[in-house]
């Protein structure tokens, strides 16, 4: 974890953390140590001491790419603990009843259902987002960085833990790198909005020309400038696109009736 309680069951970031001092796990209570590894997989964290059973049993990614999409909220929105039928989780984020999953290490099929049902359980929309960088390729070519809107994606190695049934409630988002249009030497992070998990074929919904970026996603869950678009507002931008660039209502009345069952 990233937040762990201090004597006075305060709340102190990792970073912040003194290791001078104890710690305690903000849902069993146990003293915790301070993991010092530092690289980009793994970044120093609080972890309970070897053999502690905690009643949080979940295991929760501790990479730099999952710091940094935590600290892209307010201090008190992450790592937030749930509790429901006595049993105690910790949100990666909690915000405006989204509950926000940020993974960049492996995970199950089932430990992401078990999240799922539990979150849902409480009531929140649940949210993932997976670091994909390096795990998507073009269905026809082999350029380094993959535009979406320009060819088919596909995981270069099928993903086991996508082979699960699409969930009301459950919206999914891969993040990876591609090609800045304006400038194609330069590279940015987007995200694409999956329609369904699927272990073999990656299948976003179109947003052509509009790329939706972290900070339309924090705008989507109510955090951001009056000036950012939400995922919702990129979608009007693309139907406002399409229908000014194509000229078959059929199809466009297809594509707009299907949009409509995704709002958040
Ligand atoms: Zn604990």
């Amino acid at each position: 974890m990233f937040i762990a309680y201090d004597e006075s069951k305060k709340r102190v970031d990792i970073n912040d953390a003194d290791k001078s001092k104890q710690y305690y796990c903000p849902i069993c209570g146990e003293k915790l140590i301070i993991k010092a590894k530092d690289s980009l997989a793994v970044k120093r964290h609080f972890a309970h001491k070897k053999g502690a059973e905690c009643l949080d049993t979940w295991q929760h990614d501790m990479s730099e790419w999952h710091y940094n999409w935590q600290c892209l909220f307010p201090e008190e929105c992450r790592e937030v603990v749930v509790e429901k039928f006595g049993v105690k989780h910790r949100a990666d984020v909690l915000i405006n009843k989204f509950v926000v999953e940020l993974q960049h290490s492996p995970i199950t099929a089932a430990e992401i259902m078990e999240r799922n049902n539990f979150y849902l359980a409480c009531g929140y929309t649940v949210i993932w987002v997976f670091d994909s960088q390096n795990k998507v390729k073009s269905g026809y070519t082999t350029y380094k960085t993959v535009n979406p809107f320009l060819t088919t994606l596909e995981w270069k190695r099928a993903r086991r833990e996508f082979h699960i049934p699409t969930l009301n409630g459950v919206c999914v988002f891969i993040e990876y790198k591609t090609d800045v249009p304006a400038n194609p030497q330069q590279e940015e992070d987007i995200l694409l909005f999956l329609k369904k998990f699927e272990p073999k074929s990656i299948d976003p919904w179109d947003t052509n020309p509009f790329y939706i970026k972290r900070e339309n996603l924090l705008k989507t869950l109510g955090i951001g400038a009056d000036d950012v678009l939400s995922i919702n507002d990129i979608f009007m931008a693309h139907k406002k696109y399409i229908n000014q660039t194509t000229r078959e209502p059929i199809y466009i009345k297809r594509k707009l009736q299907t949009r409509r069952r995704f709002r958040f």
